[in-house]
């Protein structure tokens, strides 16, 4: 009971609580708990085609549905679950609910699932791949892996073998959070890769001359590669605008749908989609 209740707080032998911990974090062991409880949800993402005027897929953001505090985002548990391998069953959970959920979509639109370290760094991984695509009769085409830069993973080669079996299956690859890490251009040298998603933090700044210029740089990079690029954090009309006329393709942010519990599949916001062109 005091386990349980520990969420956000320290529960010495006597009952008694001490100053309690940022209400956001979580023990691993209520993580642990709540995954095994059913606490967890799938939150889907649209991220839209501009070209097309489609969703192209959905990112599949887990959340916790805490029994005390409420919904929480993964900034509340996923840095402590990935400290152990708590985080790789994290992971597996989300990629077979993914694979589960977009098989009854109803639609082409892919789901994008994020991958930890840990996740990446174990051998198994294409097997687990192979696994819940085949589980779910998902398509294999309609999943996409994101890999988020780590410095912590130290076998490069390894994963780039990993994840080509992976693509081998018809899986697809993106390279998440794009331009922030300390070796972008390595590990897109490095890996197999389908999709860059450019950070969001350049997104932001995309007011900026220089920002423009560099996303313009990427997105001719990954066109010479051959890879696509989503554009993430997308908030204003602007922002949509610009990443458009840099030739960005696919965007995902706030504008174009927040994440929730049903994937959005159609795409909303039109006006913002449709505002006219810079001359
Ligand atoms: P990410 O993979 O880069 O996911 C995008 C994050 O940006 C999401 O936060 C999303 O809600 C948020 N976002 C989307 N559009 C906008 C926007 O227009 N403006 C702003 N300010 N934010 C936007 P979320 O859901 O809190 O997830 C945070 C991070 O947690 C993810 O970043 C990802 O790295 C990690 N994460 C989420 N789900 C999983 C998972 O199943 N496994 C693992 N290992 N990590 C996950
Ligand atoms: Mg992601
Ligand atoms: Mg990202
Ligand atoms: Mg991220």
């Amino acid at each position: 009971q005091a386990k349980r209740r520990g969420a956000n707080q320290v529960v010495h032998a006597g009952g008694e609580t001490a100053s309690p911990r940022p209400a956001t974090t979580a023990r691993e062991s209520d993580i642990s708990d709540g995954l095994h409880g059913g606490e967890f949800r799938l939150f889907f993402q649209p991220i839209v085609d501009h070209e097309r005027m489609t969703v192209a897929g959905c990112e599949a953001l887990v959340r916790w549905e805490h029994p005390s505090l409420g919904l929480l985002t993964p900034a509340a548990f996923v840095p402590l679950a990935e400290e152990t391998d708590l985080i790789v069953e994290l992971d597996h959970w989300v990629l077979r609910g993914a694979c589960a959920a977009a098989a009854g979509w109803g639609s082409d639109a892919y789901v994008s699932v994020n991958l930890s370290h840990r996740t990446l760094a174990d051998t198994r991984l294409p097997e687990t791949v192979r696994a819940a695509v085949a589980q779910s009769g998902l398509r294999p085409d309609r999943l996409c892996l994101e890999v988020v830069e780590s410095r912590s993973l130290q076998d490069l080669g390894g994963l780039a073998a990993r994840l080509a079996a992976i693509r081998h299956l018809g899986v697809r690859i993106a390279l998440d959070d794009f331009g922030t890490g300390y070796s972008s251009l390595s590990w897109l040298q490095s890996l197999p890769v389908d999709v860059i998603k450019v950070d969001r933090s350049f997104t932001a700044a995309l007011d900026s001359p220089a920002t423009l210029a560099l996303l313009r740089g990427m997105v001719a990079l990954a066109s010479e590669l051959s890879v696509g690029v989503v554009v993430e954090g997308v908030e204003t009309p602007e922002q949509s605008a610009a990443a458009r006329e840099a030739g960005a393709r696919f965007a995902q942010g706030y504008l174009h749908g927040r994440p929730s519990a049903d994937a959005a599949l159609e795409v909303e916001h039109e006006p913002a989609v449709r505002a006219p062109r810079r001359s």
